[in-house]
């Protein structure tokens, strides 16, 4: 953990305990940091045996109390993994998320699924339920359990960051598909201005795509082994690909023919649906790095169009020339 973001959830903490006449007191400095070092799931037991190693002298007791003030004031959340045990886990500024747990070797996995929320709340709503908290939960016997191998021990990774991973890569999975279908429809257009301003637009997306590649490598960078970490977001494809139209729909007699007004206005439509995606799309969670990134992406997919028109109106020329009128 930066010695930044201890520093905010600390004071965060500082602000519910004035908010809540109880006192400050260095047990529950080191209960807070402890925890907030720590990953994963983590039962009363586990975390007071951390402590101990640090302080003999603190108790069971103001652990216990300690994780409970820190779930009051929305620090941690507390989930049961079917063992019976309370477990504590990061709640504030990671996403809201779910888990798998294997029956043999209790390994985890976490994930979002913001249809599973969608559906989920419908089912509610029919039973006229206002929702509070909602934990879903599946057990079942993992690949190397199955196959009767050791389990391999696997880190838990921050939640925040596996959620910011796949923010990214869902950017990424989005940037490509439009980047396909921009170098196809400047491949087929047959009007010469309308060509370059597909080509424009490619070229903008590839700027894109190795931005938020090296986002990704930055992420991946600051956690060991996060990059094979499993899949966290999960997302029906058929919504990414409802994204874009069929240039066959474009075409008059068998020929695909756009001018550069027509392009610029087709190319405006699928930015802002796409930013109108990831916007209503990132609402569906909590303030994380995930949501940050996947808000920049909507903001930028808006911008693309108004900066390939601004290129082509200051230089009526290719798109290298284009490029060179944005400086
Ligand atoms: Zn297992
Ligand atoms: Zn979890
Ligand atoms: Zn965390």
């Amino acid at each position: 953990m930066s010695a930044r973001k201890l520093k905010e959830e600390t004071e965060f903490f500082y602000a519910y305990l004035r908010q809540n006449g109880l006192k400050k007191t260095y047990q529950k400095d080191l209960i807070l940091e402890t925890f907030l070092n720590t990953e994963g799931h983590l039962s009363v037991e586990d975390i007071y045996a951390l402590i101990k190693k640090r302080d003999r002298k603190v108790g069971v007791v103001t652990v216990f109390r300690t994780l409970k003030s820190l779930v009051a004031c929305g620090i941690a959340r507390e989930i049961t993994l079917g063992d019976g045990l309370t477990r504590f886990e990061h709640h504030y500024r990671h996403p809201f998320h779910h888990h798998i747990i294997c029956t043999e070797c209790h390994r985890i996995i976490e994930f979002v699924c913001p249809e599973l929320e969608r559906i989920q709340g419908e089912i509610l709503r029919k039973y006229n339920f206002q929702p509070v908290d909602h934990q879903f939960q599946s057990y079942g016997l993992c690949e190397d359990c199955r196959e009767r191998r050791t389990p391999v021990k696997r880190p838990q990774h921050d939640t925040d960051k596996i959620f910011a991973r796949d923010a990214v890569r869902m950017a990424l999975e989005v940037a490509a598909h439009f980047l396909e279908f921009y170098r196809s429809a400047e491949r087929r257009n047959q009007d010469p201005e309308g060509k370059r301003v597909w080509a424009c637009m490619a070229e903008e997306e590839e700027r894109q795509i190795a931005g938020l590649i090296d986002r990704l490598d930055e992420i991946i960078r600051q956690e060991k082994d996060l990059e094979s970490a499993p899949v966290f977001l999960h997302l029906e494809p058929r919504r990414l690909e409802s994204l874009l139209p069929d240039l066959a729909d474009y075409e008059r007699d068998g020929e695909f023919r756009m001018d550069a007004r027509a392009s610029l206005s087709l190319a405006q439509t699928l930015g802002r649906a796409s930013a109108e995606f990831f916007r209503a799309f990132a609402e569906q969670f909590g303030d994380t790095q995930g949501k940050r990134i996947m808000l920049a992406f909507a903001g930028w997919e808006e911008s693309h169009v108004d900066a390939v028109r601004q290129a082509l109106e200051q230089n009526r020329g290719g798109p290298g020339k284009a490029e060179a009128g944005r400086q």
